[in-house]
């Protein structure tokens, strides 16, 4: 179903007098910063996640606490929404097929059930103009054993349900492969070839109902352990012909799905040249993500519009405007990991350094790995972002970047 214009505060659908209500599948931390920019915005806002406390369903007007499968609860957020957006991938793309049906839903299940399935996204991907890394399909013990050499070193991902790195795992030999598809249960996978990066960066997008897109400049991302740890937007952050060609990737990627909503594309920047005098080489296209992204978080504070803004235009068929970036900015991931033995981060000091930004979650168990907040540093400069942000990290006892 395609989007009429919503705007906030108008009366409800069925001239109830009810607010304007949008809606969202899942209750992290993309959700809770989805909430609050459709609440800035006057409207009311609906979360269903199955956790009794969730980072989005705490500051939302309402939590609906289901299954995401859950009929009832599925019937109570097309009852109250006008319109219904996702905030994490995995949400079945089943659920909104069933929400699709019978309200505006964005991203489409289509679009979302693409990027679910890193074979049927990798597929997609190759059209973008940009290659992907080489790869081969492993769904039998036939295709294990059909696997170019060529092919390893390499990285087996599970074609579904990875995040952060999980459901990945390294391997050098045919025999270590064997092995961790095995580890694996021998779900289908993807192997890929492991190439050596010079960096990492990923582009925003967001395309409305009438395809008109907008987009942020590519982010500049370093991953440690295969999670997001510093992000860093800035004009000079890469060669603008790098830039060009990724932001025109995924703007490709967006218009070949009819993407509605906000689309991240990840991509790798191949090392070029000699180890000593190693440089920036070809861009080849990882993975996309049908939601707002973590490496876009600097938006919030950097930005005339943030990627949940645009999140919530798309969603309300509201004008999309191309974004302007007003300050440099670096932003620091902060894990599970900074609150070892119950010590509390030293927030005090490093929010005595300028331009700095604290967003917590409001997640009360602090697990390694576990995503608890970021923190963006906007500056006038990039050398000065970059040097208060490094000031932070050591802070916080975060690995300099
Ligand atoms: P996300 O949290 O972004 O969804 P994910 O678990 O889906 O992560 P990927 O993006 O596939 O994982 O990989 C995580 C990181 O691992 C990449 O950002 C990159 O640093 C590294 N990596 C993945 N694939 C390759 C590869 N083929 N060659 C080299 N490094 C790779
Ligand atoms: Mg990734």
């Amino acid at each position: 179903m395609s989007g009429s214009v919503l705007l906030p505060g108008a009366i409800g659908l069925n001239g109830d007098g009810q607010p304007t209500t949008l809606g969202v599948m899942g209750g992290g931390q993309l959700g809770r910063m989805f909430v609050q920019a459709a609440q800035i915005m006057g409207y009311f806002t609906v979360v269903l996640d199955p956790d009794v406390i969730s980072p989005a369903g705490l500051v939302s007007h309402h939590h609906i606490q289901t299954d995401y499968l859950d009929p009832q609860g599925l019937v109570q957020l097309m009852q109250r929404c006008a319109a219904i957006t996702t905030e994490f991938e995995n949400v079945p793309a089943g659920a909104l097929v069933t929400l699709g049906a019978a309200r505006p839903t964005a991203p489409s299940a289509d679009a979302v059930a693409i990027a679910q399935d890193r074979i049927q996204e990798k597929a997609h991907l190759a059209r973008s103009g940009v290659p992907v890394a080489p790869y081969a399909v492993i769904e039998s013990a036939a295709d294990l054993a059909a696997v170019a050499d060529d092919l390893l070193p390499g990285i087996l991902k599970t074609a579904r349900l990875g995040y952060d790195g999980k459901g990945q795992v390294r391997v050098g030999t045919r025999a270590e492969l064997a092995a961790a598809w095995k580890a694996l249960k021998g779900v289908p996978c993807v192997l890929e070839k492991m190439l050596p990066l010079a960096a990492e960066c990923s582009v925003i997008v967001a395309r409305g109902w009438n395809g008109e897109c907008v987009h942020f400049a590519p982010q500049r991302n370093l991953h440690r352990q295969g999670i997001l740890a510093v992000t860093q937007a800035y004009e000079e952050n890469m060669p603008l012909a790098l830039s060009q060609q990724a932001v025109e990737a995924a703007k490709n990627i967006a218009n070949e799905l009819h993407y509605v909503g906000v689309l991240c594309v990840e991509f790798f920047v191949l090392t070029e040249g000699s180890p000593e005098r190693a440089s920036l080489g070809a861009l080849v296209v990882n993975e996309m993500a049908p939601r707002p992204h973590n490496s876009g978080h600097y938006t919030l504070d950097a930005c005339d519009l943030s990627q949940f803004d645009l999140q919530v235009r798309t969603l309300a068929g509201l004008p999309l405007v191309q974004p302007r970036q007003h300050s440099a900015a670096v932003m620091l991931n902060l894990l599970g990991d900074l609150w070892v033995n119950g010590v509390t981060p030293r927030w005090n000091a490093v929010l005595a350094l300028p331009g700095v930004h604290l967003h917590l979650y409001g997640k009360l168990q602090a697990n390694k790995g576990r995503k608890m907040g970021h923190l963006t540093v906007t500056a006038a400069s990039a050398a000065q972002a970059n040097a208060t942000a490094l000031q932070a990290a050591s802070l916080l006892g975060v690995e300099a970047f």
